[in-house]
Parts: structure tokens; C-alpha cells; sequence
């Protein structure tokens, strides 16, 4: 057998790089196989080191709204660039991206950029301890908001695929702090809070779950947390990191008409550079250095280049009327193509949507939490993947995770992406 290009620089990057990759989920461990190593990205294609050219679903783990590398994002870099790279002073450009943010979503009266989704969530919960002057908050099992150590307690995406619910080098203290409910079961909730009572500072919650595979919250649920956290002084918070500007213009909570005391963004409002963000109420976020006491700080936080890419993208987000309507048609279009399939094939696996992300577990139960995603054939989606990849679609190395359209998908890669599927299950059925 020929050894290929990304088989090559696999075994190189592990000489240097723990597991080869910076990041687990790329690794391919839980489906199998060595990791694709990728040379360029246009529109919604990946193209890796042996020339194999690949319709992406990934987009970079979300922030490719409108697909790899598009020209006005560019643009706005090498703009940008000319100026300067980093100056570790304050710039213009940052007040237009916090005045664009604040507009696009209205909870938000204040924000804070940070570098990355992780240090955005980890940043809101210190706020919100500080504001409460509380120590434990309420994370749901499967939910994933980083790998800072309070977070990593049955967390989602790398963390749950990997089996590593709790990882070692997190402290008992630590995970003393972190209470854990399930995702839409309010009442799980309420047993914690009459456990904790006065202690609890935050709930945080993905509005639309997409870390352990895509699953939406129930209105009713999410309505009742929102009235639960105001009646005990709890801080709420949305972390949108994945859902920001991905399932609505005003995120999540835009499309479920609830509003969060601070939410986390990152991915898509970074434009394909490192950016996230955190904020929300004024009176929260005035506690934050240097206007309050709530440490928090980063040497590159509102970095030029960042700013340039993240406010091309979400000023594109705040002006095309049409953009989600598009994005929503184009996700229906490989549904239904998905839906069909699964009817000739006599399979009903559970496929969940929320706009351009989007989910097929390999269970034909309704999955609505933790519990039942995991029900999933894991295998199973193993050996789907590795199918779909010889088709040419490069999808999510992992079943529980969401798989993302952007703007760049045609109507000729959707196409191919419904007969790489029929053929893909097909064959593995
Ligand atoms: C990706 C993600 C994070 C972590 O963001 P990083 O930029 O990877 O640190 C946090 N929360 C959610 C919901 C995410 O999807």
C-alpha cells in the first residue's frame, strides 16, 4: 500500500505535537484511521495534501458561515494588515465591533472581547461569581463550553467522544463547584437549586445544543429556567458560542425570545480568526476590570486583525437580509434529500435541525438529552464517515457533533452529499 501525503505528516506531527493534532477531535480517534492533513479551503470545499478535494460540513468547527476563505473577509485581513498586526493599546475598530454586537444582539448592553470560546465562558462565570458573590453554578451533562477545569465535568464534543468526562489534572475542588443538571428537565434544575439554595451563580446552557450532537432545547423547559434563575438571583447564561450568529442573526436566543443575563460568543464572530466574546447586562459586565473588580485580562484580546475579520463577517451578517432564509433553505434541501433516503433505506435514525446545523444520530429513538444521544451507534457512524469521506464529504470525525452549511454549499454539492449518503449507508447497512 502507498503511504499517503497526510499519513506522512501524521506520523511526523507526533513526534512533536501530543497526538499529532492541537486539538483531539481532529485526531479521528473515535472514528478511526489517521486524520486528513489540509492545504487550502475554497468556498465549501477542503482540498488535503494529496490533492482530494472534500465538500466540508465542518467549517472549521463553525466559524465558516460563509464557507472557506471568502474574498470580503480577505480583503478586510490584508486591509488591516498593512496598519499593523498588534499594539496592545486600544483601536477604533474595537468599539465598532462591541457597537455591532451589542446591536445584533440586544441583551447584551456591554462586551468583552476575548481570544478564544473558552476563555469567553470561563470569563462569564467569573462575572458572574463576582456579582453574586456565590461559588457553584449549573452546567447540563453533554453540554460543552470549553475545557477550562470546572467545565470539564460531563462535557460534550471532544471530552464526551473520548471518554473523558472528568480529566485528570482537574482537582476535586474544582468539580466541587460544578453542579449538573440534564438538558431539558427542569427538574432536575429545581432539586439542585433547593440543595444549593443561595449558593448557585450561574446556569449556563448551549440554547441549542450542538456538543452532543445537535439537540434543540424545548420551549417550555427553557422559558421556566429563565423564570427559575430570576426568582433566585441567578445568573443566566447563553453560551452561544456555536449558536451565535449560526442560527439566527441574534443567536439562539433571538429564535427562542429569551433573553440571558450574559452569553459567550466565539466561532463564526471571529471571521476564521481566534475571537470570542463575552456580555450582557451592564450591571454585571461593570464589574470587570477595570471599571470593577472581576479580574480579566489578554494580551491579544481585541486584536486588529481579529476585529478586521470578525466585523467583516458579522457587518455581512447584520446587512444581507437574505442570508438566513438561505442558509435555511439550503439545510432543508439536504434534509429532506437525508429523509428520503433513510425512508428507502428503511432506517429511522434521528436527524435534528436547528438553521444550518444539523445532526444524524445513529438511534432511531427521539433524542432530546444526554441519555438518549449517547444511545447512538458510535461504530456505527465510524464506519459512515469513513464512506462518506471516500465520497468525497468530509464531515465531523465524531457522532456527537453538528454538521454545518455554509453559504458557499451549491445545489450541486448538496446533490452529492444526499447520494454520498444513500450510497454510504448502503453500504454499511
Ligand atoms: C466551541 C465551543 C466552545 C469552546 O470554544 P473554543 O474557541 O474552542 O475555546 C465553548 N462553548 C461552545 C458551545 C462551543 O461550541
Amino acid at each position: 500500500m502507498n503511504i499517503t501525503n497526510s499519513e506522512k505528516l501524521f506520523e511526523e506531527a507526533k513526534k512533536y505535537i501530543p497526538g499529532g493534532v492541537n486539538s483531539p477531535v481532529r485526531a479521528f480517534k473515535s472514528v478511526g484511521g489517521n486524520p486528513l492533513f489540509i492545504k487550502q479551503g475554497v468556498g465549501s470545499k477542503m482540498i488535503d495534501v494529496d490533492n482530494n478535494e472534500y465538500i466540508d460540513y465542518i467549517g472549521s468547527w463553525g466559524p465558516h458561515l460563509f464557507g472557506h476563505n471568502p474574498s470580503f473577509i480577505r480583503e478586510a485581513l490584508l486591509n488591516a494588515i498593512e496598519s499593523g498586526t498588534s499594539f496592545g493599546a486600544p483601536t477604533e475598530i474595537e468599539i465598532r465591533m462591541a457597537k455591532l454586537l451589542t446591536e445584533l444582539v440586544p441583551s447584551m448592553e456591554m462586551v468583552r472581547m476575548v481570544n478564544s470560546g473558552t476563555e469567553a465562558t470561563m470569563s462569564a462565570v467569573r462575572a458572574a461569581r463576582g456579582f453574586t458573590g456565590r461559588e457553584k453554578f449549573i452546567k447540563f451533562e453533554g453540554c460543552y463550553h470549553g475545557h477550562a477545569d470546572y467545565f470539564l465535568i460531563k462535557a460534550g464534543s471532544g471530552a464526551l467522544t473520548l471518554g473523558v468526562p472528568t480529566s485528570p489534572g482537574v482537582t476535586k475542588g474544582n468539580a466541587a463547584d460544578t453542579l449538573l443538571a440534564d438538558f431539558n428537565d427542569i427538574d432536575s434544575i429545581k432539586r439542585l437549586i433547593k440543595l444549593n439554595k443561595g449558593q448557585i451563580a450561574a446556569v449556563i446552557i448551549e440554547p441549542v445544543a450542538g456538543n452532543m450532537g445537535v439537540v434543540r432545547v424545548q420551549e417550555e423547559f427553557i422559558k421556566e429556567l429563565r423564570t427559575i434563575c430570576d426568582e433566585e438571583g441567578i445568573v443566566l447564561i447563553f453560551d452561544e458560542v456555536m449558536t451565535g450568529f449560526r442560527v439566527a442573526k441574534g443567536g439562539a436566543q433571538e429564535l427562542l425570545g429569551i433573553k440571558p443575563d450574559l452569553s459567550t460568543f466565539g466561532k463564526i464572530i471571529g471571521g476564521g480568526l481566534p475571537v470570542g466574546a463575552f456580555g450582557g447586562k451592564k450591571e454585571i459586565m461593570e464589574k470587570i476590570a477595570p471599571s470593577g473588580p472581576v479580574y480579566q485580562a489578554g494580551t491579544l484580546s481585541g486584536n486588529p486583525l481579529a476585529m478586521a475579520a470578525g466585523l467583516a463577517a458579522l457587518t455581512k451578517i447584520k446587512e444581507d437580509v437574505s442570508l438566513y432564509p438561505l442558509l435555511e433553505e439550503k439545510a432543508v434541501y439536504l434534509e429532506n434529500g437525508f429523509k428520503e433516503n433513510l425512508k428507502k433505506l428503511g432506517k429511522n435514525f434521528c436527524l435534528t435541525r436547528v438553521g444550518s446545523m444539523s445532526c444524524m444520530f445513529m438511534t432511531e429513538e427521539n433524542v432530546t438529552d444526554f441519555k438518549t444521544a449517547v444511545k447512538s451507534d458510535t461504530s456505527l457512524y465510524g464506519r459512515y464517515f469513513h464512506e462518506m469521506l471516500k465520497q468525497g464529504v468530509y464531515l465531523a470525525p465524531a457522532q456527537f457533533e453538528a454538521m454545518f452549511i455554509s453559504t458557499a454549499h451549491t445545489t450541486e454539492d448538496l446533490n452529492n452529499t444526499i447520494a454520498a449518503h444513500y450510497n454510504s449507508l448502503k453500504t454499511i447497512l
